[in-house]
């Protein structure tokens, strides 16, 4: 039986020519800066990304993590919002591997203004923790796939800056944002210091994220990176399909955020709303009842479809390089045909 899986769109497996693309990479010694396919891969990025420079890392929480250590001391305030991946999803790393002491903010679908980060910063007193770093998502997950708009990045980045803060972008997909404004990937980071990007995901790549930023900040984290066991040797393998995923499945992205549309526009039931605007790969549906979340989980799995719980009365779906249209006309019939509470 097919089982169609959308939990995530790290479920993605590698492709023929991708694993084609790994087994012929020439590689060497990356922790002497000695792997070709590395080295290529992080030019590559760091070009697209307009930044200086840029270091391949193991998960996007090491991309993450790295950054918030480049560019905060122990005792520092993080600025960021409440349901960030940083906050929520990075195993507390924020205060035990950085130190750093974190204020959440509210959002409007991921976008915070910079009032609510102005009246979250600590004053420059001797009693209080110092702001020196803000933290963005974009694309945002747990808003459902939001872009953020560019003007609210534009804006923020530049008072942050003018406050003395760092900004990171957390871009785990900052390619779906890319794919869905049209904005090149270097406009869409440009007004940020570092970014992080995940390979891992939509893009099809088994294992691999890349931080990127100016040169003196990925000096720093190539230090850290070896401190937090992320020093590989010959990984030109897996650069390799990062690589490959960037050549050849960028692109493509664009059918995974049509079969999320569609999705969510032919949900029809009662008690299954989708109340977010699907800006790009994500669907997160509010399920009606108590208890109906995993109701609907469980009668999604009897039908052979995966999909996560996303908190209570919440569950994502994530339309992948897996999935055909004719999974998502199958996956719409047995949401619509869900029996669970009806109240
Ligand atoms: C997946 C994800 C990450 C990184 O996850 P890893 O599993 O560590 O690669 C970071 N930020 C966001 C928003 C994500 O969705």
């Amino acid at each position: 039986m097919n089982i169609i899986d959308m939990r995530s769109d790290t479920v993605t497996l590698p492709s023929v020519g991708m694993r084609q693309a790994m087994i012929e990479a020439p590689v060497g010694d990356d922790v002497f800066g000695g792997d070709p396919t590395v080295n290529l891969l992080q030019e590559k990025v760091a070009d697209l990304l307009g930044k200086e420079a840029a270091l391949f890392v193991p998960s996007g929480t090491m991309g993450n993590q790295l950054a918030l250590k480049v560019h905060t001391q122990p005792g520092d305030q993080m600025i960021l919002e409440g349901g960030a991946h940083i906050y929520r999803y990075e195993g507390g790393g924020p205060g035990l591997l950085a130190g750093v002491l974190t204020t959440c903010v509210p959002s409007d679908g991921g976008q915070i203004t910079w009032e609510k980060i102005a009246g979250a910063m600590n004053p420059l007193d001797v009693h209080s923790a110092p702001p020196t770093l803000l933290c963005l998502e974009n694309t945002h997950n747990r808003a459902g796939g939001r872009v953020l708009a560019q003007e609210n990045v534009v804006e923020i980045s530049a008072k942050a800056h003018m406050a003395g803060l760092r900004v990171h972008l957390d871009g785990a997909r900052l390619w779906h944002a890319h794919i869905a404004n049209g904005l090149s990937l270097a406009e869409l980071v440009q007004p940020v210091d570092t970014v992080s990007v995940c390979f891992s995901k939509a893009l099809g790549a088994p294992v691999g994220s890349v931080l990127a930023g100016d040169a003196a900040s990925i000096q720093q984290a190539y230090r850290f990176r070896k401190m937090f066991g992320g020093g590989m040797r010959q990984v030109g393998i897996l650069a390799a399909g990062c690589l490959y995923a960037l050549e050849n499945q960028l692109d493509r992205l664009a059918e995974d955020h049509h079969h999320a549309t569609v999705l969510a526009t032919g949900l029809d039931h009662p008690a299954l709303r989708v109340n977010h605007p699907v800006d790009t790969n994500i669907v997160i549906m509010d399920v009606k009842g108590p208890g109906a979340d995993q109701a609907l989980v469980e009668h999604l799995k009897e039908n052979n479809v995966l999909a996560m719980g996303f908190g209570p009365g919440r569950v994502r779906l994530i339309p992948n390089l897996n999935t055909s249209a004719k999974d998502v006309q199958q996956v719409l019939d047995v949401l619509n045909s869900f029996s669970g509470e009806l109240n």
